[in-house]
């Protein structure tokens, strides 16, 4: 039982480097955020070795009494969090729940509706190599071209035409909030299920700054990871008792083997923080910061180097920036901001035309650098960062020893040596 800096020199060498990489550039992923040490230690702990097959009182394994305890609080904590009858809290991943949730209502060859990849869907609502497109018949909704919102005349037309078995809501790069209740009317005038992918804002929802889609989808899913700031992991959520039983049996033993028990026990260490008012304000700043990146990315000088925001604004913890009038691509973008300390990803914008290794977009989130301390000032300080190093001539250096200054004042895991 030596430390790993002596087993494996090399893959500590790694985390030593990764540590410094966190906390020296500022992280602007949307799908990204910080864990608290508390979640960091229930990762790293004993559980991992834990077989748990089955759920709490029903497991397939001996010695389940105590991670018996921490599934059953992960569940609890989640349902009163999102309103919620039932929870599954065994899901790896975001993608992982998301095939139990097509498992448990749909049967493969039939049609489901959702958002487009290209318009801001996720692989897993039907992506052509995903398991989704694959299994299943896909039809996609865009957004409307001109506003770049979500057409729900368009959804109901298409609804109408297909008669889906399944219609998805939830998006991995759209800066709006979707309309559940028109969702559901649809859903129901045309027999289908609702299924409701939260992955991205379900930490606003947490925090009572975004609409509940429990009450009005059939199932929910979400991420862990991305604005509640947990473990990379999933869940899901329904009302439904039958839909509840057929949910449990689609992730074990329809998806998945043992859970992970050591993710599951720091889901409920998020889950637990998530109902904080720490992180109702920290929802709030998240947001009010991508109000804020909105309105400097949409200042007269921005534009007039072509640089626009998708409808204009946002609601949610991200901005797309659209830069096909602009003179440099996404990734190019993307490249120039890593320069200067900030880490975003390139994200193609809806009738893109470069490829997606290219893109002509970036998406910009502000939720780790709200966990990490900042707030409208320091939001402010680096949106007009990002606004000057998109256009020509920036003076990179200058602008990343205005990132570094931000990222001394707000010290990411003080104390931790890796
Ligand atoms: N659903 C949506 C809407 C997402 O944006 C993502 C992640 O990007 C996922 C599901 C998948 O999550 P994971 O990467 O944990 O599989």
């Amino acid at each position: 039982n030596l430390p790993l800096a002596e087993v494996d020199p090399e893959i500590a060498a790694v985390l030593e480097r990764e540590l410094n990489r966190q906390r020296t550039y500022l992280e602007m992923i949307a799908s990204e955020n910080f864990v608290p040490v508390s979640v960091l230690q229930s990762q790293g702990s004993v559980l991992t070795n834990k077989y748990a097959e089955g759920y709490p009182g029903r497991r397939y394994y001996g010695g389940c009494e105590e991670v018996d305890v921490a599934e059953s609080l992960a569940i609890e904590r989640a349902k009163s969090l999102f309103g919620a009858e039932f929870a599954n809290v065994q899901p790896h991943s975001g993608a992982t729940a998301n095939a139990a949730v097509l498992h448990a209502i749909a049967r493969p060859g039939d049609t489901l509706l959702g958002l487009s990849l290209d318009h801001g869907g996720h692989l897993t609502h039907g992506m052509k190599i995903n398991f989704s497109g694959r299994l299943f018949n896909i039809v996609a909704y865009g957004v409307n071209p001109e506003t770049s919102l979500v057409d729900m005349d368009e959804v109901r037309r298409l609804a109408l035409e297909h008669k889906p078995k399944v219609i998805i809501a939830g998006w991995s790069a759209y800066p709006r909030q979707l309309d559940f209740a028109a969702f559901r009317a649809i859903a129901d005038e045309v027999g289908a299920y609702l299924w409701v992918d939260m992955a991205h804002f379900a930490g606003l929802v947490a925090a009572g700054v975004h609409p509940n889609p429990v009450p009005h989808a059939h199932v929910v899913s979400s991420t862990v990871h991305k604005t509640i700031g947990g473990p990379r992991s999933g869940f899901i959520l329904t009302n439904d008792a039958e839909l509840a039983k057929k949910i449990n049996s689609a992730v074990f033993p329809g998806q998945q083997g043992g859970p992970l028990m050591h993710v599951i026990a720091a889901k409920a260490t998020a889950f637990k923080i998530a109902a904080s008012d720490e992180f109702k304000d920290r929802q709030e700043r998240t947001l009010r910061g991508a109000a804020i990146l909105a309105e400097r990315l949409t200042r007269q000088d921005v534009k007039d180097a072509g640089i626009a925001v998708r409808s204009g604004g946002t609601d949610v913890h991200l901005v797309l920036v659209d830069l096909r009038d602009a003179a440099i691509d996404g990734k190019q973008a993307e490249d120039l901001l890593h320069e200067a300390h900030i880490t975003v990803n390139r994200n193609a914008v809806p009738n893109d035309p470069r490829p997606p290794m290219v893109t002509s977009g970036l998406r910009i989130g502000t939720s780790a650098l709200a966990t990490r301390g900042f707030g409208d000032a320091e939001f402010t300080e680096v949106a007009d960062v990002i606004a000057l190093a998109l256009q020509p001539g920036a003076d990179i250096d200058a602008l990343r020893a205005r990132v570094d200054v931000l990222a001394s004042a707000f010290p990411l895991y003080p104390g931790l040596a890796q």
